[in-house]
């Protein structure tokens, strides 16, 4: 394997700084399960308050979260409204059709996101040879969507008109404290209308892992027995709670500089010939961009970086991602831009 010297591969690749794993073998510990880890009990705690809901409950994943969330909302049979390039549809492994036992009916959106006029058009009146239309799910930010940030009155109509037409509501926030920065808007208040929402930690918060899921006591509580129905109940996870705990305390900030660093990559980008950007979608950390150039194709484009120590992710076979994160500095951008320039350069 290279060596790997600027990974823009994902957010996902952050390693625990040396303050965060002094704070995870610090942490007070006890059986999760049986309601007894103190550091746990303290995220949910916080979580719950953050995100303004009545409880909340710490989840080895985000993936998790949303499977859970439509095994509560929903019976088997019924369906979930999601834009079509939601992360539920491609890459949970059919989690939604195994688990909840639902249907997805994806939306035509546009970055990921749709207005209440373009949801009206998918909502139907129940109709015994229809699915029933049971929960309404939206990202944010817009993961293939393009890091995409929702504006908080988007999502109020949305939800609002879900909630009129008879559907739950739930957000993938899997990048919700993206969007809380480059908006200005408090968690609490873009998910109000939402009855059920989760954020990552492992993503640009940078722990190793984890995830909350918040809403009312009553979900909480059929969350909890799908937790431990499905295996994702732990016992001293407060080792890893409190890297959470240590990443809302340390590294909400840096979600800034990720994005002003994506902007200055995009801009890079966009000066290089053969590849295809407009800088101003870039809205948070995440990167999409087109190739161009005849003579080369994603796969082939981010093998030939590689070499130089640059990592990207090919997204079909012209299109590119790249995801600024608290392990990549200015020197890192700077770096990946001189080698896709090079390379680019034959
Ligand atoms: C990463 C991601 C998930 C899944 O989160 P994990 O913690 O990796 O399981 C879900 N939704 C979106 C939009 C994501 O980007």
């Amino acid at each position: 394997m290279q060596t790997i010297i600027v990974d823009l591969f994902s957010d996902t690749k952050t390693r625990p700084t040396a303050a965060m794993r002094a704070a995870m073998a610090a942490a007070e510990v006890g059986d999760e399960r049986a309601g007894e880890d103190p550091t746990v009990l303290e995220l949910e705690a916080r979580g719950q308050a953050l995100l303004g809901k009545e409880a909340a409950l710490y989840l080895p994943s985000g993936t998790m979260c949303n499977e859970i969330a439509m095994a509560v909302h929903c019976r088997p049979g019924e369906a979930v409204l999601c834009e079509k390039d939601a992360h539920i549809i491609g890459f949970e492994a059919g989690g939604a059709a195994a688990l909840a036992g639902v249907m997805l009916e994806p939306i035509i959106g546009q970055r990921g996101m749709f207005d209440a006029n373009t949801l009206r058009r998918y909502l139907r009146a129940d109709h015994l040879q229809a699915p029933r239309q049971r929960l309404l799910e939206v990202e944010q930010t817009t993961n293939l969507g393009g890091g995409a940030v929702w504006s908080l009155a988007q999502l109020d109509e949305v939800a609002e008109l879900a909630h009129q037409a008879g559907l739950a509501t739930h957000m993938d926030g899997a990048r919700l404290f993206n969007a809380v920065v480059a908006s200005g808007v408090a968690a609490a208040e873009q998910a109000a209308g939402f009855d059920s929402v989760w954020v990552d930690f492992s993503k640009g918060l940078g722990a190793p892992g984890g995830a909350l899921l918040a809403g009312s006591g009553d979900f909480i509580h059929e969350a909890r027995r799908w937790q431990i129905r499905i295996g994702g109940a732990m016992r001293q996870s407060g080792i890893i709670a409190a890297a959470c705990l240590h990443a809302l305390d340390h590294h909400l900030h840096g979600l800034v500089a990720d994005h002003r660093r994506a902007r200055q990559l995009a801009e890079g980008l966009a000066r290089l010939p053969g590849l295809r950007i407009d800088p101003d979608s870039v809205a948070t950390n995440l990167i999409y961009f087109t190739i161009d150039a005849p003579q080369w194709d994603a796969k082939k484009l981010a093998a030939a970086t590689l070499e130089h120590g640059v990592r990207l992710c090919p997204m079909g076979s012209r299109r590119m991602r790249a995801v600024t994160h608290l392990d990549v500095d200015d020197a890192g951008i700077e770096r990946a831009l001189q080698v896709l320039g090079k390379v680019l350069a034959g």
